[in-house]
């Protein structure tokens, strides 16, 4: 809760003493007599909730500061405009304003009202409360000095004012050098806290969400070693940061009474953020490999806008600290927007979601810009627009970053699957082939059941290629493959063995089953017919299966099957040679 206002003390405010002599107080009761220039007086409860920018007047200061007293005079004048918007803007670096409320309290008693102007980085704003030609309260706040009142956090500056019965007028002043937004707010208790309540759920989801965020990319950083999540992270992590500051909450929670730093640490937050969102755009759309072009002028774009703000802060031009900070902002969305057009110009489809999260995050931050600089009006909702931009932003990044992921788990897959087949038969290749049968040999040793393997080698498969091309000679290795996978059960391990060799092995199987199968092959493979009409051609293969018996490996099995292959040729090709009687005889 915010004390009440500070009555005029002769310390700390020596001007004051001034304003308060009777003569000055007599002038302005001749002023107000002869010229009667009323600002229209409005009764408190037909106030709304929302800023009240049309119900005030105003006058920006052209000259040197104006007293209170000068400022009544000014008013009483009809020097003050009509105010033409609900919150009164007057952008960066501009001359100090006066804003002048004129309430009538129509009850018999005093009415406690609240006045709330939500913007934490105005420098100085001086409150002065006149009550039937008397000045009854001031007040200073700002946050460039530490002897004026702080912002609260998230509501801004707060003012409790208790307005006598009549008429109360309410003179605000407010300078800085960054931008001038007074969205000035005269609540009642309930009014201000249904506001504080709101404020306080929008900001605990706000903040909850991108804090998970923050935390959910550190963990996959920590977990997967990758630098997207890494330059991810910063990139929220800075955004928090810039948010708190802007809202007031760094000011009260993270640096209070630092006036130094908090006059540029908005602006340097802002650029510091827009450089870590280059940063992880950078990396995420692998510039480097895809447009490395785009990837030096960001590169150029970083170092130029951190040499420029920080030059600034060094020679302590907090005006220009300010206007290289939005314009560096605009230009940071313009050219996230920019890098997602090109990446999916790339054809990635990465990039889509990262211009669909672009946009919003160009949307959220340009909008808040404006809306605090110039161009756009400030609302509630304007005013929080980058926010909620960077909470959408994060969920359709978190989904990039997941299909990212998955299109990296899909091309491993395929380096494997690559790595463990034959690209012509899709059979398993020869190492693949000893992967997946050692568990099968180890199985069939320790259980002591049967195992048997089975060669397969086409006949004269040199003369095919030769008479009729070697095309001819792959259509055949790839429909004999088929043949052989066709055969195989689950369990059994296929693969190609060489060039027209082919192994199989079979758990379960003994040698008699083994030599049913191959006979079984030998059979299909020479009814299969290749080649045109006119140039049709067959073949056939010999095959040779061994049992496994006393074999000590399993390369010494498939020795043995391939010996029996041998024997095959040797005897005549097409046929099946074993170490099974009725087969072998
Ligand atoms: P045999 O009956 O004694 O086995 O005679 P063969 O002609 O079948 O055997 P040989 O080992 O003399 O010839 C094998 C041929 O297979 C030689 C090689 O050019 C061919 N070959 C190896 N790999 C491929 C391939 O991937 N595609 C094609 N088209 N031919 C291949
Ligand atoms: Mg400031
Ligand atoms: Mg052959």
């Amino acid at each position: 809760m915010s004390d009440a206002i500070v009555q005029t003390s002769p310390q700390r405010q020596p001007q004051a003493r001034q304003v308060l002599s009777w003569a000055g107080w007599l002038t302005l009761f001749w002023l107000l007599l002869m010229h009667g220039a009323q600002a229209q007086v409005h009764p408190l409860e037909t106030l709304p909730t929302e800023p009240l920018g049309r119900w005030m007047n105003i006058l920006i200061e052209s000259g040197p500061p104006l007293s209170i007293k000068e400022a009544l005079q000014q008013q009483r004048q009809g020097a003050f405009q009509p105010g033409d918007s609900d919150v009164a803007k007057f952008g960066i670096a501009a001359k100090p304003v006066w804003l002048h409320l004129a309430v009538g309290n129509n009850q018999a008693l005093p009415a406690k009202r609240r006045l709330e102007i939500e913007i934490s980085w105005l420098d100085r704003i001086e409150l002065y409360q006149v009550h039937g030609n008397q000045l009854v309260a001031q007040s200073i706040a700002g946050d460039a000095n530490t002897a004026h009142r702080s912002p609260l956090a998230g509501l801004g500056y707060v003012f409790d004012l208790t307005l006598p019965p009549g008429r109360s007028d309410i003179f605000l002043r407010v300078a800085t050098p960054d931008p001038l937004v007074v969205p000035v707010r005269l609540l009642d208790t309930a009014q201000a806290e249904a506001l504080q309540l709101q404020y306080d759920y929008g900001y605990g989801v706000l903040y909850g969400f991108l804090l998970a965020l923050i935390a959910y990319n550190a963990m996959l950083f920590i977990g997967l070693r990758e630098r997207s999540y890494l330059d991810y992270t910063l990139y929220l992590g800075s955004f928090v940061l810039l948010h708190l500051g802007y809202t007031g909450h760094a000011y009260v929670w993270l640096w209070p009474q630092q006036t130094a730093f908090q006059q540029y640490a908005i602006p340097l937050l802002m650029v510091i953020f827009s450089c870590f969102g280059l940063r992880f755009a950078s990396g995420f759309l692998n510039l480097r490999q895809h447009a490395p072009v785009a990837r030096r002028l960001v590169h150029w774009q970083v170092t130029l806008g951190l040499i420029l703000i920080f030059s600034t802060v060094a020679m302590q031009r907090q005006q220009d600290t300010v206007l290289v900070a939005f314009l560096f902002v605009l230009l940071f969305s313009v050219v996230m927007v920019w890098l997602g057009i090109i990446t999916i110009r790339h054809g990635r489809i990465a990039g889509r979601y990262f211009l669909a999260a672009a946009l919003t995050t160009m949307l959220g931050t340009s909008v808040t810009a404006l809306a605090v600089w110039h161009g756009l009006p400030y609302t509630s909702i304007s005013f929080h627009a980058a926010g909620w931009g960077v909470v959408i932003e994060g969920i359709l990044l978190a989904l990039a970053l997941a299909y990212r992921m998955r299109q990296h788990q899909q091309a491993r897959q395929q380096a494997e699957q690559l790595a463990s087949t034959d690209p012509l038969t899709g059979l398993l290749n020869r190492r693949a082939f000893f992967e997946h049968a050692g568990p099968v040999w180890s199985t069939a040793l320790r259980s002591n059941r049967h195992l048997s393997v089975l060669m397969a080698d086409i006949d004269h498969f040199k003369e095919i290629n030769d008479g009729y091309g070697h095309a001819m000679g792959d259509k055949v290795l790839a429909e004999i493959s088929r043949l052989l996978a066709a055969a195989c059960r689950s369990g059994d391990i296929a693969a190609r063995w060489g060039g027209e060799e082919f192994v199989l092995l079979l758990p379960e199987t003994d040698a008699a089953q083994a030599c049913q199968l191959a006979e079984r092959l030998r059979g299909e493979i020479e009814c299969l017919k290749f080649g045109s009409a006119g140039q049709g051609f067959r073949l056939s293969a010999s095959f040779g299966i061994a049992q496994l018996g006393d074999h000590e490996s399993l390369d010494k099995l498939i020795h043995d099957a391939d010996a029996w292959l041998y024997r095959a040729k040797q005897t005549g090709r097409n046929r099946v040679a074993s170490n099974w009687q009725p087969s072998h005889a």
